[in-house]
């Protein structure tokens, strides 16, 4: 077509200006759909720090309410409150300390999972022993409930992070209590086999729809209903990251309106057991 000399034909010229024109428009649209691409996943990453903070914020907004609330009047001046009426205010105080604690605890430990800097602390663990410190720092809330227990005599020590093990029952303690009615039963127990420790706590709340059972694990996963309760979407996922740690598994079983079983199991030798420290 342009070989010296000779000289385009108005044919070719139109042809060539609707090639070239053809091609800035592929390239500018290529162009355009990758910016929109990067606003889609831009408003997406927006959304979800939105929703994360939201949540966040009100997790920890209400306790701290509750807290400075109580204190204000405990310390007004001119009530002179009963002796009874005092050490409710002082509960809801630390209640809503634990509640605060609780949350940031999560927030800690789901960023030390994926920063990958959770090496196990391991050293013989007495599992009745790591349920009665949950149940202790639980126990204004727990109050509320009928918490029962069930553990063999004869249940073996096993080599575990009794720190980590102890975040696990305390959210799933909470959970039980948190999508239950109050004064509700809630039932924890461990057996075991020659191979591992089975842990279940079961509550007779709002339970779950099948279809979530799997997903309430992953981090940020609400059930969304028309009950609303508080919570980050964090609780469950740092759950599955400690017992996946200690080469156990954890799952659930629910049915709407029917309450809730989370199961979990723990290796009783966790030296021979197929460890699993990747965080999903
Ligand atoms: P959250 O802070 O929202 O409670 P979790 O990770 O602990 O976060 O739980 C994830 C979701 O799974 C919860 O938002 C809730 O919808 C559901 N869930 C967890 N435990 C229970 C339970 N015992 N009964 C009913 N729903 C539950």
């Amino acid at each position: 077509l342009f070989t010296d000399g000779q000289k385009i034909s108005p044919e070719s010229a139109m042809l060539m200006n609707a090639w070239t024109s053809l091609a800035a428009l592929a390239l500018e649209r290529v162009d355009l759909v990758s910016v929109a691409k990067k606003e889609a996943l831009m408003s997406e990453t927006d959304k979800l720090r939105n929703t994360i903070l939201n949540s966040l914020s009100h997790e920890l907004k209400t306790p701290l309410a509750a807290i400075s609330g109580a204190a204000a009047t405990l310390l007004e001046e001119r009530t002179n409150y009963g002796e009874k009426a005092q050490q409710e205010l002082l509960k809801t105080i630390k209640e809503g300390s634990r509640r605060m604690e609780r949350v940031i605890a999560n927030l800690l430990d789901s960023t030390r999972f994926e920063s990958g800097s959770v090496a196990l602390k391991l050293d013989w663990c007495d599992l009745e022993d790591t349920v009665g410190v949950a149940l202790r720092q639980l126990k204004e809330a727990t109050t509320h409930y009928k918490i029962k227990t069930h553990m063999p005599d004869d249940l073996p020590f096993i080599r575990a992070d009794a720190a980590l093990l102890e975040h696990v029952f305390l959210n799933l303690l909470d959970n039980a209590m948190k999508y239950s009615v109050l004064d509700s039963e809630i039932e924890l127990g461990i057996t075991f086999d020659e191979n591992n420790v089975l842990c279940t706590v079961r509550d007779n709340g709002i339970g779950m729809p099948a279809n979530v059972l799997k997903d309430i694990f992953n981090k940020f996963f609400r059930v969304t209903g028309e009950i609303t309760v508080g919570g980050t979407g964090l609780g469950l996922y740092i759950c599955k990251n400690i017992i996946k740690a200690h080469g156990g598994r954890i799952w659930a079983e629910s049915k709407p309106g029917e309450g809730s079983t989370i199961f979990f199991t723990l290796p009783r030798n966790i030296d021979n057991a197929k460890m699993d420290i990747l965080v999903e």
